[in-house]
């Protein structure tokens, strides 16, 4: 029997990114800049995968229309929303060590404010520290001229409600779902790509009649978790965690997190709120302009309520690669790998950066000629790599540390027999198989995982 080990440590994973390309440090040259990260190759195609997955179970449903809204949005936006009033962290200085601090996360004693860093209690009083990135739009560098990277998407869905209303013409419930880029100038930013200042948003605003609101947000509940579920993730590695009144933003008629066991704990995954008509309502105050729901059956008019779903990309990949990581040591049975261990991504075929490996068995041209024909009419459906370097159980490591379902190994035998032997990641059991038919077993296996 093999013996698996999940993820215990996040340096574990954070290593084994860089080692295979999945994500750099940013600027790493000049010694990186803090909390930014860049995507390498995999990392790159696993995120538009994650992406993907969730722009489909959005958008491909009838009452979802997708958006992509620009970054830099009119400053009124920000006034209407309440960030440039109450997006804010209350910080604190240590005055014996100098170090700066989010006074609601560090310890208290007797009332007093603790400095997490040195102890002491010589600290000033909090002042509150707006998170926005703040701009200047044009070549004046003055107050007229400030503007500010969006801290949440949702306020470009808010802003085009009317827009997409009208043009789309929809009926009552429907939502409108977008992907972007949020910065927030994050105090304590941290745990890898976990919490970072520049990060993509996936998030879905959807639109109800007032009173069906809460039947809306039970069914967005579960709708989520079963996308979770499509993800990978058994449901005992996540939980939901329901807003206190003390803990409800100022917009939330109810809201609930999605929680996953990182290593280093329960944390947020992805928000679940009842934002009511909130921002419809303030950005109607704000610009003048009527945002509301003319009802044609019932002749009724009304200020929708919002329910909304809002997730981190960085931070859902962060919880599909630790949630995928396995180590496993090997039986000593005579298979493959003998009493030796591997680390493998078990990550679901849709999500995996190379879907296929083909892999000839030496360098001997008559092989690489058949593997490289093989990579080329698989890649017409398939992410598909060509490795002919090192040892083929070497070669096989390294396909399942990045998570690739099969690998394909063209050998002597397959000039005269036209087979391949298949090699599956998760069981690292082998088939062979011919190479006519190749794309549509291929298919039929990555839909089975
Ligand atoms: P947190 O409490 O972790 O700061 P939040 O409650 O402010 O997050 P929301 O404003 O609800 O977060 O944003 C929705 C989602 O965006 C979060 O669930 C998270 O996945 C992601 N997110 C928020 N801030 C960051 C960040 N600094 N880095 C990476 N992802 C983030």
């Amino acid at each position: 029997m093999s013996t698996i080990t999940p993820l215990k440590d996040l340096q574990t994973l954070v290593s084994l990114c860089k080692r295979r390309g999945f994500v750099f440090q940013s600027s790493e040259i000049y010694g990186g800049l803090n909390s930014c990260w860049d995507y390498g190759p995999l990392g790159a195609d696993f995120k538009f995968n994650v992406k993907m997955s969730w722009w489909k179970t959005m958008t491909r449903r009838p009452d979802i229309v997708g958006l992509d809204a620009a970054i830099l949005m009119h400053p009124m936006v920000w006034k209407a929303s309440g960030h440039i009033d109450g997006f804010t962290d209350p910080l604190c200085d240590c005055r014996a060590c100098k170090t700066r601090f989010r006074q609601d996360q560090a310890p208290q004693k007797n009332g007093k404010t603790i400095c997490p860093n040195c102890g002491s209690t010589e600290v000033t009083e909090p002042r509150n520290f707006n998170l926005m990135f703040k701009t200047f739009m044009g070549p004046v560098e003055d107050a007229a001229a400030v503007v500010y990277l969006r801290p949440e998407t949702a306020q470009g869905i808010f802003v085009n409600y009317e827009n997409v209303l009208t043009s789309m013409r929809k009926k009552i419930p429907f939502g409108i779902a977008q992907i972007g880029k949020s910065f927030r100038n994050e105090i304590t930013p941290g745990n890898f790509t976990f919490r970072t200042r520049e990060f993509e948003q996936m998030e879905m605003q959807y639109f109800v009649k007032p009173g069906t609101d809460m039947e809306w947000f039970e069914k967005w509940k579960e709708t989520r978790l079963a996308h979770y579920s499509r993800l990978g993730f058994k449901p005992s590695s996540l939980r939901f965690h329901q807003h206190g009144p003390k803990e409800l933003a100022h917009y939330a008629r109810a809201a609930f997190d999605v929680q996953y066991e990182f290593p280093f704990g329960w944390q947020e995954l992805e928000g679940i709120h009842n934002r009511s008509d909130f921002d419809l309502t303030q950005h109607s105050k704000f610009s003048g302009k009527k945002l509301e729901y003319f009802d044609e059956q019932t002749k009724e008019r009304f200020v929708p309520y919002v329910i909304e779903t809002a997730v981190g990309c960085d931070r859902l990949c962060l919880a599909i690669l630790c949630n995928a990581f396995e180590e496993e040591k090997l039986a000593s049975a005579g298979g493959e790998g003998d009493g030796d261990s591997r680390v493998v991504l078990r990550l679901k075929p849709f999500l995996a950066p190379v879907q296929v490996a083909c892999l000839p068995l030496s360098k001997k041209p008559d092989l690489q000629e058949t593997a490289f024909k093989i990579r080329q009419d698989l890649s017409e459906e398939f992410r598909v790599d060509y490795d002919e370097t090192a040892s083929i159980g070497k070669r096989y490591r390294r396909q399942d540390e990045i998570g690739t379902p099969l690998c394909l190994t063209v050998d002597f035998e397959s000039l005269n027999d036209k087979k391949v032997t298949v090699r599956h990641r998760d069981t690292m059991t082998q088939d062979r198989v011919e190479m006519s038919r190749l794309s549509e077993y291929v298919r039929e296996k990555l839909r089975s995982f």
